[in-house]
């Protein structure tokens, strides 16, 4: 219904049977000066050429983490340390999780390696061909068993991400909110039609890089150097801005933080607690941390409480962190402390359980904390005081 009105909306007049006609015609005629674009175009990317399904599924998770040019470094250093899925499915999950520090959303790489044991139990090490098996994977949805399946296995199947939906919406000045379900799964099915049985995978990437490299988002296209201009029609009505259409996201929560570095008294062991399995990131190493923000009177009658002796507090510089839906404003204090075996540094031990209260902490070797936890980009701007105090 929505999808419907939209087309007729946006149209010059045409019912909208003859406009979906033109629509179709449109993105078939668009292949071949695509994929020819793409031949001269392409950027050379280290997983591209001739990758193995392994390289190809591990490139794509990463990017939809962040931008190509900084999941470079991240996807040469994964495949140094792991350059098979055996070898993945061997590691140890803080081997995994360090690699991905940076990258954020660790639940996709704790599917990544929950991914690899199953493939090396399940399918001798080899992922599987078929997207159906793709997609029952950890991890795997809809968009990375498209992917997957067509530039690694030549199924000819779509993977609509965001470039591929902007694209097309401006290809056929369609009018319909590009954030629904429903015209993702139009789009969808619009170049399931088109996608070339002889290059599926080429045509796919060919869409997203004409996406990321020359169809710009917040109307910034670079129509002079598009190999589809001539057939896209928003150009043709000159409303190139006004597509695609993409409904507001509500506002982000903000929730306040007061987040303590503790330091023992010679400066060679910090206080950290490991996040609870679930939820937020999940399982991941922290500052001790409150909700809410708090004096630092009320930081040293908790500490005082729960058996530490302060030496000195500093209150920090307020620190802010985006999440997708969340923004943490974090109040910082920067406390050396004695007490509750503050001498004893531990070293890092996986098996170590979660827990729930902030003060449930243990010192931890600074040296051996940066080289082996996987530390949430939350905090980076405390882990920097960190070192910039620690001995
Ligand atoms: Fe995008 Fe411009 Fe090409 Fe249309 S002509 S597809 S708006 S780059």
């Amino acid at each position: 219904m929505k999808e419907k009105e939209g087309r007729g909306a946006a149209g010059d007049g045409l019912p909208d049977i003859d406009k979906r006609l033109q629509e179709d015609k449109r993105l078939k005629e668009m292949v071949s000066p695509l994929l020819e674009w793409y031949d001269s175009h392409a950027r050379i990317l280290p997983w591209r050429g001739s990758p193995s399904p392994y390289a190809v599924w591990i490139s794509e998770i990463m990017l939809q983490q962040t931008r190509v040019e900084a999941v470079k470094p991240y996807f040469d250093r994964w495949m140094k340390a792991f350059p098979t899925l055996s070898s993945l499915a061997d590691a140890s999950e803080a081997e995994v999780l360090k690699l991905w520090e940076g990258l954020g959303y660790y639940s996709r790489v704790r599917n990544i390696h929950k991914t690899a044991k199953l493939v090396a139990e399940k399918f001798g090490g080899s992922l599987p061909s078929s997207f159906e098996a793709l997609r029952n994977l950890p991890g795997i949805g809809e968009y990375t068993a498209g992917s997957v399946g067509s530039i690694a296995f030549q199924l000819p199947v779509p993977c609509v991400d965001g470039n591929v939906l902007r694209v097309t919406a401006r290809l056929t000045a369609d009018p319909a909110d590009i954030g629904a379900a429903a015209t993702k799964k139009h789009i969808t099915e619009q170049i399931r039609a088109i996608i070339p049985e002889e290059r599926p995978g080429d045509f796919n990437q060919a869409m997203m890089e004409l996406g990321a490299t020359v169809c710009l988002p917040n109307g910034l296209p670079r129509c002079g150097e598009c190999p589809v201009a001539f057939l896209c029609e928003a150009r043709r009505l000159d409303r190139i801005v006004e597509f695609p259409v993409k409904s507001g996201k509500p506002p982000r929560k903000i929730e306040k933080k007061t987040v303590l570095i503790l330091l023992n008294e010679n400066g060679t062991a910090a206080a950290f607690r490991k996040r609870p399995e679930n939820g937020l990131l999940a399982g991941l190493w922290e500052f001790p941390n409150f909700d809410g923000e708090l004096s630092d009177g009320k930081i040293r009658q908790i500490l005082d409480a729960s058996g530490l002796k302060i030496s000195s507090l500093v209150i920090l510089k307020r620190v802010k962190h985006v999440f997708t839906h969340i923004e943490w404003d974090m109040t910082g204090y920067l406390a050396v402390v004695k007490g509750r075996n503050s001498g004893q540094a531990s070293a890092v031990m996986e098996t170590d359980s979660s827990c729930n209260n902030a003060l449930d902490f243990q010192w931890i070797d600074i040296k051996l904390m940066f080289e082996k936890l996987a530390l949430p980009a939350a905090f980076k701007s405390y882990y920097q005081i960190l070192k910039g105090v620690a001995v």
